[in-house]
């Protein structure tokens, strides 16, 4: 997804474990138990030029800083962050 007017390019890649976690899941601190704030981990990967859109209708945008999205939630009580994929894996083991 690019961002208009900001040129970051942002990509997330989830599993579909993940995004029913986002979807439905309760994002519980592993740790203490309490309710945990979204706060994604944004890593700049590359500089570059990106397309988007589909042959003559795409368009370039040049020298777009891109970053991988990691989505992840943080706990204010523990100060801890955990990643989806952290938490989607806890998840399995409890059961
Ligand atoms: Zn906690």
């Amino acid at each position: 997804m690019l961002k208009p007017n900001s040129n970051e390019y942002h990509k997330t890649r989830l599993t579909g474990k993940e995004l029913a976690l986002i979807l439905f899941g309760k994002k519980k601190c592993p740790q203490c138990g309490l309710k945990m704030r979204r706060n994604d981990i944004k890593e700049h990967y590359d500089k570059g030029n990106v397309f988007i859109g589909e042959g003559s209708n795409g368009t370039t945008f040049l020298n777009v800083d891109k970053f991988e999205v990691k989505i992840a939630y943080r706990c204010s009580n523990c100060d801890k962050r955990f990643t989806l994929s952290e938490l989607t894996s806890l998840s399995k083991e409890t059961r």
